[in-house]
């Protein structure tokens, strides 16, 4: 570690990496320093299901009512471009177990969707005669650690894990050595208010499984059931990978500790046992926590006219979003607009 670098970026998820990256490319010359307080990719960005995701349907239509047609559309198109940027870029491929099988989104009734906001999309098509489906061709997945992987091997940056970290707004120290920079970029997610008291983020677990492998049936394409807040893929090897259900035990899982939670990871397992394969067994149950803002969207920018950036904020969509928005963060270093208004704070 050197005592000065042009960047220093705190965190090692797909935030701290996709800055890295942008900075990278638009600043050849510059040097920049990731640090982490645990080891590398210790966050939600290695433990999520790999859905390179717009997100489901019900979630683009609650923002549509919630936020007007406008915001969900420009939310929609901002993640499909994350998609594009990381495929354009040469990070999804078949050494990331990269598919683009499309997104299916299950619901138990016919979507009351609006016909202008979903025009392009197909209409539902009736399955088991009680659920609907809206399958959305774009969707895609991979394997998250083998992404991270990818993204920091095409990086030339200096590397500190399992750091002691100090920020005052003034001075940075690692381990015991205060660091000069030119600008510094707060990307830890979940825990973004042990550095910066706004904005306000706040930890959330979540409950995610691996079956073993099947080979009963090959299942194509990510899977919301919006209904029960589950989603489900099976990923190269045959194996059911499922995440969801929060809500059951939300108490409990408002935390910024990992840590299996028993009843939700016991519906988990008992839901795909139910839906897919009685057959199915566990391989692997585990969690990881995201950051939730108040309007369950992520947040990037300025910190008080200083040299310090920041972004987080990201719940469930951050494969989706971060590499974009990472992207115009630092665009915005020269071009204050290029930054969406819908990530900001004011
Ligand atoms: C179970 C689960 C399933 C998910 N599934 C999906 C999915 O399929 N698709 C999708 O798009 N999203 C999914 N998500 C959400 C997604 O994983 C997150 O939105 C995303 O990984 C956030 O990335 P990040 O880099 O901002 O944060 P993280 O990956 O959490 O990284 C934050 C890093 O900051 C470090 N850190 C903490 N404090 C400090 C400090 N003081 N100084 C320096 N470093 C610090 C941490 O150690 C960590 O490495 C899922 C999340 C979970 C938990």
């Amino acid at each position: 570690m050197k005592n000065k670098y042009s960047f220093i970026i705190l965190g090692t998820g797909i935030s701290s990496l996709s800055m890295a990256h942008w900075l990278s490319q638009k600043y050849p010359n510059d040097s920049i320093l990731l640090a982490d307080i645990h080891e590398k990719f210790y966050g939600a960005s290695s433990k999520n299901a790999g859905f390179l995701t717009v997100g489901s349907f019900h979630f683009f239509n609650k923002m549509a009512q919630e936020k007007g047609l406008s915001t969900a559309t420009e939310l929609l198109q901002f993640c499909q471009t994350n998609h594009d940027l990381l495929f354009n870029a040469g990070f999804l491929d078949d050494s990331v177990e990269y598919k683009k099988d499309g997104s299916y989104t299950v619901t138990s009734s016919a979507p009351n969707m609006s016909q202008e906001f979903f025009k392009k999309i197909p209409a539902p098509i009736a399955i088991k005669g009680h659920e609907f489906c809206h399958h959305y061709a774009l969707d895609g997945s991979c394997h998250p650690q083998k992404l991270l992987n990818k993204i920091f091997k095409s990086l030339s940056v200096d590397l500190v894990e399992n750091a002691k970290i100090s920020f005052d707004l003034k001075n940075l120290t690692i381990n015991d050595q205060t660091l000069a920079y030119d600008k510094l970029f707060v990307t830890t997610n979940a825990w973004l208010n042990q550095i910066l008291p706004t904005p306000l983020v706040s930890p959330q677990r979540a409950q995610i499984l691996k079956t073993k492998p099947t080979r009963d049936f090959i299942l194509k394409g990510n899977f919301y059931f919006s209904d029960h807040l589950i989603y489900l893929r099976q990923n190269k090897a045959g194996q059911i990978i499922v995440g969801g259900l929060r809500t059951l035990d939300a108490e409990t899982e408002a935390t910024d500790q990992l840590g299996t939670n028993t009843k939700i990871q016991n519906a988990l397992l008992q839901f795909v046992k139910d839906r897919l394969s009685k057959n199915l067994e566990l391989a692997e149950a585990w969690s990881g926590i995201m950051g939730f803002t108040e309007n369950h969207l992520p947040c990037a920018g300025q910190y008080q006219e200083s040299s310090t950036y920041f972004m987080g904020g990201f719940s469930g969509h951050g494969m989706g979003m971060a590499f974009h928005l990472a992207k115009r963060l630092v665009d915005s270093l020269e071009n204050p607009n290029a930054l969406p208004k819908l990530f900001t704070l004011s």
